[in-house]
């Protein structure tokens, strides 16, 4: 005999990169199993891979996971997490005085949570007449390139090349997907330092959860100010 559906409601949220509206169910003991132990191995891997699985698994509307970028998965996790477990999370603060260091905990609103502003500009122009069109870098990409990928020189290469979307000049637009990759390397190599620069400083700007927190230390009552920003630094 089937036995009841304890957990069945059902919400709705706006997927930042593109306004869609989702619909989503809370995430379950057993989805949430799976989140808390990737977000403690701190590994960017398995944690894209463990939000990926628990966005699959909560969200009803049909949407190509892999094509999420990493700001709409936070905003997801950051949902069925509020639904979830409820609106409060716990994070343990370090006191900036040197002498001190001591840790304070801080109860955080998730409500109070917001995503940093999405770069409306996607344009960026290299010379008068040839510029770029950027996009935002798929989960997928993501997986292939970590955290640190934008601080190497051939990581920031690789990962420079994979959110181009469009090259265009005076009297063409070129689809990057329709490019060899090589092509489209011998472009970028033919940028002068300035210019990748550009392209670089927009890529730092990927949205991301943030909030601006002020406490005062439990050990020296000094008061610190901090901007906690990513997934991680609200959940670990
Ligand atoms: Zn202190």
């Amino acid at each position: 005999m089937a036995l009841p559906v304890v957990n069945a409601s059902r919400y709705s949220t706006i997927l930042p990169s593109t306004g869609q509206e989702i619909e989503y169910r809370p995430y379950l003991v057993k989805e949430e199993k799976i989140m808390m132990v990737a977000l403690e191995s701190k590994d960017q891997k398995a944690i894209m891979r463990a939000m990926k699985d628990v966005a699959q698994a909560c969200v009803f509307t049909d949407i190509n996971v892999d094509s999420l970028t990493s700001f709409d998965l936070e905003w997801i996790f950051l949902k069925l997490r509020t639904k979830s477990v409820g609106e409060n999370t716990r994070v343990r603060l370090k006191c900036e005085d040197e002498e001190c260091n001591k840790n304070t905990e801080i109860d955080v609103n998730l409500d109070d949570i917001s995503l940093s502003e999405i770069i409306e500009n996607k344009v960026i122009k290299l010379t008068d007449d040839i510029g770029v069109v950027m996009r935002y870098p798929q989960i997928n990409m993501l997986e292939e390139h970590d955290e640190e990928t934008l601080k190497t020189p051939d990581g920031a290469f690789e990962m420079v090349i994979d959110c181009l979307e469009t090259i265009y000049d005076e009297e063409n637009v070129y689809q990057v997907i329709d490019e060899t990759r090589e092509s489209v390397k011998g472009f970028i190599e033919n940028l002068n330092s300035r210019q990748f620069g550009m392209i670089i400083d927009w890529l730092k700007d990927i949205p991301s959860l943030e909030k601006d927190i002020e406490w005062n230390c439990v050990a020296c009552n000094k008061e610190n100010s901090v901007k906690l920003r990513g997934l991680q630094s609200f959940f670990t």
